[in-house]
Order: structure tokens, then C-alpha cells, then sequence
């Protein structure tokens, strides 16, 4: 066995071994020193007429107002609306995903199709819930006395895994989806290290135990899994029916250090330019790569930055926070590295 296969099997068993609830090593079996859960207020189950209540430490994705954590995929506004209370997919306006990205997590999602139902198989109640930005589809579709193939009915893992029984309430009542999503994980390379895992409740009812997908989820076939970033946009399909969500959120589960967000490249480009006097050691400059991602260029090194809110962005690889600061006259840059003193640098550059 070469390095790299070692490598890559000693982490695939420990990762695996994570994902089972192996008991952590570093704790005696009822040690007293050993930290206590966190206290959390659980959610309150809701009925047709109200939404159920999230958890206290859950990220509200949608409260039935408020759209601001929605945008299309390439992040312009959406065109799906809010009404009474729900927001509801607009036929031919494309997915909508959330601003912010999402890796392990628990997902609740209440759902309802068009009432009187219309079309048949998968035309009639047709959406779809989405882990990886757009990768990964958990079906959603008015499966309630309506054929159509296992594979693509309710709660299916679309093409690869149907639900396990169907759970399906009649079309213009409101369902739940709870799910428990485990991000594919790669190497630095590309390589694939674990797969990707689900396990879903519709209503209430087990319909996908710990499946493991075998890759992104397209229309047809089984492609194999490509390299992406462990957290990304959770998205919601619009496949021309005006399928209503309500209540939904999401509880972040393992590394949750800093939050990270899928901003606009409009938004972006906007934080391009130097900053700071020029060519001194310590001057920034902040630009973009074919990539897309936006780039950090300080003292000889390059560093990706990722955002934690639409203004601060933090390395993945060096205790470095940015924050933009547009909100005066000049365009300026607050820049703290590790634990030296927080620099102010105003753009020299437009
Ligand atoms: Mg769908």
C-alpha cells in the first residue's frame, strides 16, 4: 500500500468511525470533567393551520416574511414569492438557494403541493430539496395516489434510493421533511474520501436510513462524485409547479467556527483593488481568479478568503479576518492577522 492509499484509508476509517458514534477516546467512560450538552429549547410541532416552532438553536431559513436568506443561483434576487405566509416556487423563474453555504446538518422543510392537483407522475407537485448547490435532490412531489417510478417519488434520493414506504399527505396540506445531511468528503487532490449520507423522516415516518449516494443527482444515469467545497448552498427546484414551503430551518452540526455565505460575484468584484500605500510589504490587494473565489494578497502570500457575512471574510489557512468598511467616504479594509493590532487601509485603486 502506497503512502497516499494509507493516507487515504486511515482516513476514511476514521471519519467513518466519527459517522458511527464511535465513544471519543479522550473521555473515560462517565467522566465527570467531560463538558454537558448544550441546553437547547426544542421546536414545537405545527399543524395545518400554523408552522411548528424551530428550535433555539436552529438558523431560520424562512419565518414566513422575511426572503432575505433566499436568492436565485447565481444570486440576483428571486422571483419566487411570499404568500400568506409561505414562500411559493413561480413556475419558469429557476431554483432558489440560500445566501449562506451548509455543510453537516439537520434540515426541516415544510411543504405543500398545488391543491386541486394538476398534471400527473412527476408533472404534478413537482419540486425538489437540494444539499451541495444543486448537487444532491431530495424529492419532492405530490406522491399522494399519483404513479409514477419508485425513484422519483416522495422523499426518493431522486434516481438512486425511493423512500422506504410512502408517507404522502393529500395535495394542499402540509407536510415535514426532517433530514440528517452528511457532506461527501475530499482531499486536497480531488480524491474522494466518504460519501455522501442522508437520512430523511417525511411526517414523521423513517423513509431513508443513513443511505449513502453514490454521486450527484442528475436527470438520468449515476455520474461519479466531483470534488466541492464540504459546505455550499442548500437550494429549493423549481420544476414548474407552484409547490408552497413554510418553516424552514437548519441546525449547523460539526465545524461551524466561522459561518460561510455564497455572496454575488456582483458583490464581490466590488471588493477588488489595492489597498493601503503602495508597494509596501504590508499593502494589500484584493482580486479574483478564473476560480471566481476572491483572493487575499499579503506579504508574498495568497490566501482564499471565505465569507462570513456579506463585509467579513476570514482563510481557511491563516488566523486572517477582513472586514469592508464602504460606509464613509473612502473604501477601506480592516485587516487583522493572528494576534497583532486590527490595520485600517483605505483603497488606492477604483
Ligand atoms: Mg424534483
Amino acid at each position: 500500500m502506497n503512502i497516499t492509499a494509507a493516507f487515504v484509508l486511515g482516513f476514511t476509517l476514521t471519519t467513518t468511525a466519527i459517522l458511527q458514534g464511535a465513544p471519543d477516546p479522550n473521555w473515560l467512560d462517565h467522566d465527570r470533567d467531560r463538558p454537558l450538552p448544550p441546553v437547547v429549547t426544542p421546536s414545537t410541532p405545527g399543524s395545518q393551520e400554523q408552522p411548528g416552532r424551530p428550535p433555539s438553536d436552529a438558523i431560520v431559513l424562512f419565518d414566513g416574511k422575511d426572503l432575505s436568506p433566499w436568492v436565485a443561483m447565481d444570486g440576483s434576487a428571486t422571483k419566487w414569492v411570499v404568500k400568506d405566509g409561505a414562500l411559493e416556487c413561480v413556475p419558469g423563474s429557476g431554483y432558489v438557494r440560500t445566501l449562506q453555504s451548509f455543510g453537516d446538518c439537520q434540515l426541516h422543510v415544510e411543504w405543500a403541493a398545488p391543491n386541486p392537483p394538476h398534471g400527473d407522475s412527476q408533472g404534478r407537485g413537482n419540486s425538489g430539496v437540494f444539499f451541495g448547490f444543486g448537487r444532491y435532490e431530495i424529492q419532492v412531489l405530490d406522491s399522494y395516489q399519483n404513479k409514477t417510478y419508485a425513484d422519483g417519488s416522495a422523499a426518493s434520493i431522486y434516481g438512486q434510493y425511493p423512500a422506504l414506504v410512502n408517507a404522502c399527505l393529500p395535495p394542499g396540506q402540509w407536510q415535514t421533511y426532517d433530514i440528517v445531511w452528511t457532506s461527501p468528503r475530499f482531499d486536497a487532490e480531488g480524491l474522494l474520501l466518504a460519501k455522501a449520507r442522508l437520512t430523511i423522516f417525511h411526517n414523521g415516518v423513517l423513509v431513508q436510513n443513513n443511505v449513502e449516494l453514490t454521486g450527484p443527482v442528475p436527470w438520468i444515469g449515476r455520474p461519479p462524485y466531483k470534488a466541492h467545497p464540504e459546505r455550499l448552498p442548500i437550494a429549493l427546484q423549481d420544476h414548474g409547479n407552484p409547490v408552497r414551503y413554510r418553516n424552514i430551518w437548519v441546525r449547523e452540526l460539526g465545524n461551524n467556527r466561522h459561518k460561510e455565505f455564497m455572496l454575488p460575484d456582483a458583490l464581490l468584484e466590488t471588493y477588488v483593488g489595492d489597498y493601503g500605500p503602495p508597494a509596501q510589504w504590508n499593502s494589500v490587494k484584493i482580486h479574483r481568479l478564473p476560480d471566481g473565489l476572491l483572493y487575499l494578497s499579503l506579504g508574498g502570500a495568497e490566501l482564499v478568503l471565505h465569507a462570513e457575512s456579506p463585509t467579513k471574510f476570514y482563510a481557511l489557512t491563516t488566523d486572517v479576518l477582513c472586514t469592508f468598511d464602504f460606509s464613509g467616504p473612502t473604501k477601506t479594509i480592516i485587516i487583522k492577522v493572528g494576534d497583532d493590532e486590527a490595520r485600517r487601509m483605505d483603497r488606492t485603486t477604483q
